[in-house]
C-alpha cells in the first residue's frame, strides 16, 4: 500500500470507529472542518492530558489558564495579525482549485528532493559496499543537475518570501512549469494576500456592532493575562504561563483531513524569561519538547527540527519539530522565540505598563519570551496514522490494529463474557467492569464470538482484552489478551488492576520525562 493510499484507509477507519466524522455529515459536510466522535475525544482527551501535567504539574513555575476566544479587536492589532496574517493565494482558471503558491513551490522542492534521494538510492544498490555517497553526490550527474535546480528555485522562493513579493512567486510557478494536480494545467491567476481571521460582529444591533476576530492563536490570551497571573500568583521570572483551546483559520488549502482545519486547538505555553537569557531557554525548551514526543514511544526517528531561515521580524530563533506523516515530514509543533515583540506592542497598544520588576537585579523591565505551540489535532493524526497497521498473523487470517500508546488508548480494557446467554457468566463481567470503571475507561461487550470481538477492540486501540469463562467461576482467575503480542495469560481477578495499572497509568509517562 502506497503512503497516500494508507492515508485514505485511515480517514474511513477514523470514521467507521468513531473516532473522526466530517463536521455537518448530514448536510454534505463542510470543508475542514471536523468533529470527534466517541473514540476520538478520549484519544483527544488523553494527548490533552499528557501535555498539560507535563507542563503545568512537572514545573512548578507553569501555570495554565483558560482565556476566552473573543478578544478586544486592538489586541489583533498589536499582535500583527490583522497587517500581516497572510498567505499568498492563487487559483487555478481552468480546474478553480485555489492553493497557497508558497506551498505549491514548497511541494515541487520537495519533488527534487525526492529525486536525488532515488538517485542516490540507486548508486547505494548498484555499488554496495563499496559506495561512498559523500562523493556520488558531489559528482553524479543525474544529483548535480538536480541539486543546482534546487538551489536555484529555493533561492528564488526565499527571496520572494522575504520581499513578501508576490508577481515573483508566480514567476517561479509559471517559470518552472508547476501545474495545478486537477486540472494539469499552468494556467493561473497572480497571487493575492488572503487574511486567514475569520471576522465577526459583537453587540445587539449591526449599526453600534463592532468587528471582533475569531482568535487564530490562543498566545494572545496568554499575553494580555500575563500582568494578572504574574502579580496573583507572585510569579518570579522565569515562569511559564500554559494554556489549551480552540483557534480559528481560515485556511486556503483544506485538503488533508484534520492536518489543517479551518477550526483546531492549540496547547502553547509561553515562558517569560529575563532578555538575554533567550537562546539558552530557546536550547532547553527545544530539548523539552523533543523528549515529550519521544518519550510516547512512537521512534525518534520520525521526528526532526526543522530550523527556520526566515525568522518573522521579532523572532531571534524559531524551529519546527516535524512529524513523519504519511505524506512526509511535516510541522506538529513550533518552538519560538519571541523578544519583547508582544508584551512590548501590548504595552504600546493600551497604554499600560507591563513590566517585571527583577528584585535581583533591582530593574524593570518587559520580559522576552519563548513559546511553545502544538496543534492537538496534528497530534492525534501523528498518533493514529503512526499507530494504523494491517497484520498478517500466522494461522493465515489478517487483522487491522491501532497500536496507540496506552496510556493514550480512547478505552483500555474491554471485558468480555465467554456466553452472553449465561448469567454467570455476565454478572461476574458486570461485576469487574463496575469495579474497573472508577480507574479506566473499560466497555464491556458480550455480542459476537471472542475473535470478532478482539478484533473490534484491535481496531481502536485497546490494550487489554479481559474473558470471564466458565473456569473463571472455580479459580476467580481471567484470561487477559494483550493487543500488541496477542498473548494470552491467565490472572487472578483481584491483580487485573495492577496489570492494566501498570501499561496505562500517564504517570508512568509523566514519570519518564
Ligand atoms: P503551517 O505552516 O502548517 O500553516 P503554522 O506555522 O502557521 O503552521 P503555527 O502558527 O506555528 O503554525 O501554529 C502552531 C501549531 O498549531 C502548528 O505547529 C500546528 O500543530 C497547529 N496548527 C496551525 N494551523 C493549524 C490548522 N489549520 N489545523 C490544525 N492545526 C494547526
Amino acid at each position: 500500500m502506497t503512503q497516500e493510499e494508507l492515508f485514505k484507509v485511515l480517514v474511513a477507519h477514523c470514521k467507521e470507529y468513531g473516532f473522526i466524522f466530517p463536521s455537518s455529515e448530514i448536510y454534505d459536510g463542510l470543508a475542514a472542518v471536523y468533529d470527534y466522535g466517541q473514540m476520538g475525544v478520549e484519544l483527544k482527551n488523553n494527548i490533552k492530558s499528557y501535555w498539560w501535567n507535563a507542563m503545568t504539574r512537572l514545573n512548578e513555575n507553569i501555570v495554565g489558564i483558560d482565556s476566552c476566544i473573543f478578544m478586544h479587536p486592538r489586541i489583533w492589532e498589536a499582535s500583527g495579525h490583522v497587517a500581516a496574517f497572510n498567505d499568498p493565494l492563487i487559483d487555478n482558471k481552468d480546474s478553480k482549485k485555489r492553493y497557497r503558491a508558497d506551498v505549491l513551490i514548497e511541494d515541487f522542492l520537495g519533488k527534487i528532493e525526492e529525486k536525488i534521494e532515488k538517485e542516490v538510492a540507486k548508486g547505494r544498490k548498484k555499488f554496495g559496499e563499496n559506495f561512498d555517497e559523500e562523493q556520488f553526490r558531489a559528482t553524479n550527474p543525474n544529483v548535480q543537475r538536480e541539486l543546482k535546480k534546487y538551489n536555484e528555485v529555493h533561492e528564488a522562493y526565499k527571496a520572494a518570501e522575504n520581499a513578501n513579493d508576490l508577481a515573483a512567486y508566480k514567476q517561479i510557478i509559471v517559470d518552472n512549469n508547476i501545474v495545478c494536480p486537477i486540472s494539469g494545467t499552468c494556467n493561473w491567476t497572480d497571487v493575492r494576500q488572503f487574511n486567514l481571521m475569520f471576522k465577526t460582529s459583537m453587540g445587539s444591533t449591526d449599526d453600534t456592532a463592532n468587528t471582533i476576530y475569531l482568535r487564530p492563536e490562543t498566545a494572545q490570551g496568554i499575553f494580555v493575562n500575563y500582568l494578572n497571573v504574574q502579580k496573583t500568583g507572585r510569579m518570579k521570572l522565569p515562569f511559564g504561563i500554559a494554556q489549551i483551546g480552540k483557534a480559528f483559520r481560515n485556511e486556503i488549502v483544506a485538503r488533508q483531513f484534520i492536518f489543517r482545519m479551518r477550526e483546531f486547538e492549540q496547547m502553547e505555553m509561553q515562558f517569560f524569561i529575563k532578555p538575554g537569557t533567550e537562546l539558552q531557554w530557546f536550547a532547553k525548551w527545544k530539548e523539552n519538547r523533543m523528549k515529550w514526543h519521544v518519550n510516547l514511544g512512537m521512534g525518534a526517528e520520525n521526528y526532526r527540527f526543522h530550523d527556520h531561515e526566515k525568522l518573522a521580524h521579532y523572532a531571534n530563533a524559531a524551529t519546527d519539530v516535524e512529524f513523519k506523516f504519511p505524506f512526509g515530514f511535516k510541522e506538529l509543533e513550533g518552538i519560538h522565540s519571541r523578544t519583547n515583540f508582544d508584551l512590548g506592542n501590548h504595552q504600546k497598544y493600551s497604554g499600560k505598563k507591563i513590566q517585571y520588576f527583577d528584585p535581583e537585579s533591582g530593574e524593570s523591565y518587559t520580559p522576552y519570551v519563548v513559546e511553545t505551540s502544538i496543534g492537538v489535532d496534528r497530534m492525534v493524526l501523528a498518533v493514529l496514522s503512526h499507530s494504523y497497521k494491517e497484520e498478517q498473523l500466522e494461522n493465515g487470517e489478517s487483522r487491522v490494529v491501532l497500536s496507540i500508546p496506552a496510556p493514550l488508548a480512547p478505552v483500555k480494557a474491554a471485558v468480555l463474557p465467554l456466553l452472553k446467554n449465561n448469567e454467570e457468566l455476565t454478572n461476574l463481567a458486570q461485576k469487574i467492569m463496575d469495579d474497573l470503571k472508577y480507574d479506566f475507561n473499560c466497555q464491556y461487550d458480550e455480542k459476537d464470538s471472542i475473535g470478532k470481538r478482539y478484533r473490534r477492540q484491535d481496531a481502536i486501540g485497546t490494550p487489554f482484552c479481559i474473558t470471564v469463562d466458565h473456569e473463571s467461576l472455580e479459580d476467580n482467575c481471567v484470561t487477559v489478551r494483550d493487543r500488541d503480542t496477542m498473548e494470552q495469560q491467565r490472572v487472578p481477578i483481584a491483580e487485573i488492576r495492577a496489570l492494566i495499572d501498570k501499561k496505562v497509568n500517564l504517570n508512568n509517562l509523566l514519570r519518564n520525562l
